[in-house]
């Protein structure tokens, strides 16, 4: 079925897609995931490493103003030196809006417009965080389960609400039988509708066409961070990621209490 299919509530319509599934994980050699597939992890990894990522950036830059410091010296003489300033200004702002983003999180209040929180800025940081990680040998989606919980903890300060047929569910196409069930059953009792998408990039177009005023969005943290980086700008999304025992892309089973929370909240129901 199309998406521009009637809206129907508590169904599932499948978009078929032409592209490989999950490559996300083509790089998988089928060993069992750590944990059993459930990289629940704490903020903490998202702050840790996007702080030490701010660093980095910073003594790369400094680092090149210092190999350049004859040449740019030569043009005028203060200009190494204004640009260490500027690197050690910028590093330190950093710093403290990351600072405000921790309160935000802590208290469960909105210290910050949208652009500059978890619809603007926070999205630019997704890939430096999790990158960060990776250098430090944290697989990516310990990083990424981490950055989800403070984007949803971000998002949810924000109290919005929306009416059950501006509110879009998306899942993946690898969710275990029993977690698909309760998921329509959630739909369902809500009257919202539910898609399931077949890749990412599907789930964007689906966005697209769709034009949900916000969206309950399933996958893996590594669909998840993208999705979030690539979609948030524009339509609010509530993040749920999944744990998955039987290895990537098959048998995901999620929180559904979460999701019916995550629902709830968008339709002002909590
Ligand atoms: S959301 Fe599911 S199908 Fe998509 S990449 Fe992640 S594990 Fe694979």
């Amino acid at each position: 079925m199309g998406i521009d299919a009637p809206r129907q509530t508590g169904q599932l319509i499948k978009i078929e897609t032409d592209r490989r599934l999950g490559h996300e994980w083509d790089e998988w050699d089928g060993t069992p995931l750590d944990n059993g597939g459930n990289f629940a992890a704490p903020v903490r990894l998202y702050f840790g490493f996007t702080a030490v990522g701010f660093a980095l950036a910073a003594a790369l830059l400094a680092g090149g103003v210092y190999l350049l410091a004859p040449r740019l010296g030569a043009l005028w003489g203060g200009l190494p030196g204004a640009l260490y300033y500027s690197i050690g200004a910028g590093l330190l702002l950093a710093l403290a809006w990351l600072a405000l983003i921790a309160l935000a999180v802590a208290t469960g209040r909105s210290l910050l417009p949208e652009r500059l929180a978890e619809r603007g800025l926070f999205l630019r940081t997704l890939h430096l965080a999790w990158r960060t990680g990776q250098l430090f040998g944290v697989r990516r989606d310990w990083t990424g389960h981490a950055s989800v919980l403070v984007y949803d903890r971000l998002a949810l300060a924000r109290r919005r609400t929306v009416s059950a047929d501006e509110l879009l569910i998306l899942i993946p196409r690898c969710l275990s039988r029993e977690a698909l069930d309760g998921v329509l059953a959630i739909a369902k009792r809500h009257n919202v509708s539910a898609f399931v998408a077949t890749r990412g990039q599907l789930a964007r177009r689906v966005i697209r066409e769709r034009r949900p005023r916000a969206v309950v969005a399933v996958a893996c943290e590594r669909d998840m961070v993208s999705g979030i980086h690539d979609v948030a700008g524009r339509v609010p999304v509530l993040g749920l990621t999944m744990t998955l025992p039987s290895g990537p892309c098959k048998d995901a089973s999620i929180d559904l209490g979460r999701m019916e929370e995550f629902v709830s909240k968008y339709l002002g129901k909590t």
